[in-house]
């Protein structure tokens, strides 16, 4: 992507997700030079999420010892249905009370600066397309999982977004029809099997019906602030329940990864998001087998499926890419 030398020097970059938010400033060239990580805390209502972005992105431009007149614009991935030239996230299904909310005019009247708004997982595949795949691959797939699972697709070399925007929304692809409800209220969606919410409530109930498992030895009964790496732990350390509860989330990323190439047709499906960051090990393998154990016969020829080495960054990264090519 061409870039005019008159663009900002610097960036910022924010990953709003439903568990934290995470913000990077960058350089135009996309070297991050400072971050920032606040917990998203969405039970406390829409506006305290603004104020914590904000205050999110005050500490990663003071992190990187700059002053946010110094910004020239800040890019942001919302977990959701966005309408990029509003500036609106439309729903979220994980972010309690998001609907239509006027997230670029409330953050720019709180910062003074530019905000841009697009779903995340589209930002994200942007991101890891720029910065990440070399080779500059024409059509990508991106699967990223978290605490839901945002899609994203790069199209003859340009993010793809649809006639209504919403294009990408994988996590939403019904993989079973009687699955477990989602959380934007239907049923056997993706992201309600292999989420990080969907591993951790497979984990919490089979410990209610008698389970054993490390992880009460590790976080108690209630399992506490039980997080991805703690399932690496529990895996690494024998855990077969455990082992059996990510291998059937990576079960279900395989088959989505599947239906996906069966359409698509892509040169590159690229994984992130935390759960693959903290459980690539674990997961990889299971994915590609189960991908071309579902996938028609041929459509799998020269695809690579990889996980993104920019883990839990790509999200920030697509941000800052986003920043860059709208600030004026
Ligand atoms: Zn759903």
């Amino acid at each position: 992507m061409a870039e005019s030398s008159n663009k900002a020097e610097y960036i910022v970059g924010v990953d709003l997700g439903g568990t934290k938010v995470l913000a990077g400033v960058f350089k135009n060239s996309l070297e991050c030079i400072g971050t920032a990580k606040v917990s998203t805390k969405a039970q406390r209502g829409v506006d305290k999420v603004i104020e914590r972005i904000a205050r999110c992105v005050q500490d990663a431009i003071d992190e990187a010892d700059l002053s946010m007149k110094q910004i020239g614009g800040i890019g942001i991935g919302a977990p959701g249905a966005v309408d990029f030239g509003a500036g609106t996230v439309i729903f979220a299904p994980n972010l309690e009370g998001w609907k239509d909310v006027p997230l670029k005019k409330e953050l720019e009247k709180q910062l003074g600066v530019p905000v841009f708004v697009e779903n995340d997982a589209n930002i994200a595949v942007l991101g890891v397309h720029v910065a990440e795949l070399k080779a500059k691959p024409k059509h990508v797939v991106g699967i990223f999982v978290g605490t839901g699972i945002g899609g994203g697709l790069i199209l003859n070399g340009e993010l793809f977004s649809g006639a209504n925007h919403t294009a990408g929304e994988i996590g939403h692809m019904v993989v079973d029809v009687n699955g477990p409800k989602c959380g934007c209220g239907n049923k056997g969606c993706f992201e309600a099997l292999a989420s990080r919410t969907a591993i951790f409530q497979q984990i919490k109930a089979g410990i209610k019906d008698g389970q054993k498992t490390l992880l009460t030895e590790m976080l108690g009964d209630d399992l506490g602030d039980l997080r991805s790496g703690d399932l690496r732990k529990a895996i690494r350390r024998g855990d077969k329940f455990v082992d059996r509860v990510v291998e059937g989330a990576a079960e279900y990323i395989g088959i989505a990864t599947a239906n996906l190439v069966n359409i698509i047709g892509p040169e590159v499906v690229v994984l992130g998001g935390g759960v693959i960051e903290a459980l690539a090990d674990e997961m990889m393998s299971v994915i590609v087998e189960t991908a071309n154990d579902y996938a028609m016969p041929g459509t799998m020829k020269d695809v690579d499926i990889i996980a993104s080495k920019l883990g839990d960054n790509a999200g920030i990264t697509g941000a800052a890419v986003l920043a860059r090519r709208e600030a004026k």
